[in-house]
């Protein structure tokens, strides 16, 4: 494989994914911590009341749970992401376009970590020309 990252930039990467696992992860846990508040308070809420006077906070709260499951889903995502990207680093595949062997420029793989291709063969396969 003559494309492939230095051992240095490989680190670098290596220490930048690891670090933004770890904001990502944060991020994870606050939005669980909010959507379990919001569990806790329609738990307090009496049917009578749901009925009642809470009706249209009780909608509020499910929208906004549902918006917090949403984004808990995207960021559990990226993590995911972003632990392939560091399994890429270890297999040594990582920044290396599977369908050119072409590297793909430093500034896409910090944007994308766990991009697999180059912006070229990206673009050809959206057009269908593979
Ligand atoms: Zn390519």
């Amino acid at each position: 494989m003559a494309n492939k990252y230095s051992k240095t930039k490989l680190e670098k990467f290596k220490k930048a994914i690891t670090e933004k696992m770890g904001s990502v992860s944060e991020d994870i846990e606050t939005i669980k911590e909010g959507i379990g508040t919001a569990s806790n308070k329609q738990g307090g809420v009496t049917p009578d009341s749901i009925f009642s006077v809470h009706m249209a906070d009780a909608g509020t709260d499910s929208h906004e749970q549902e918006k917090s499951f949403m984004l808990m889903n995207r960021e559990s995502d990226y993590f995911k992401k972003l632990k392939v990207a560091l399994e890429r680093i270890e297999e040594g595949t990582f920044g290396v376009c599977k369908v050119c062997d072409a590297l793909i420029p430093e500034e896409r793989m910090t944007e994308v970590p766990n991009a697999t291709k180059c912006v070229q063969c990206k673009e050809n396969e959206k057009l269908g020309l593979k």
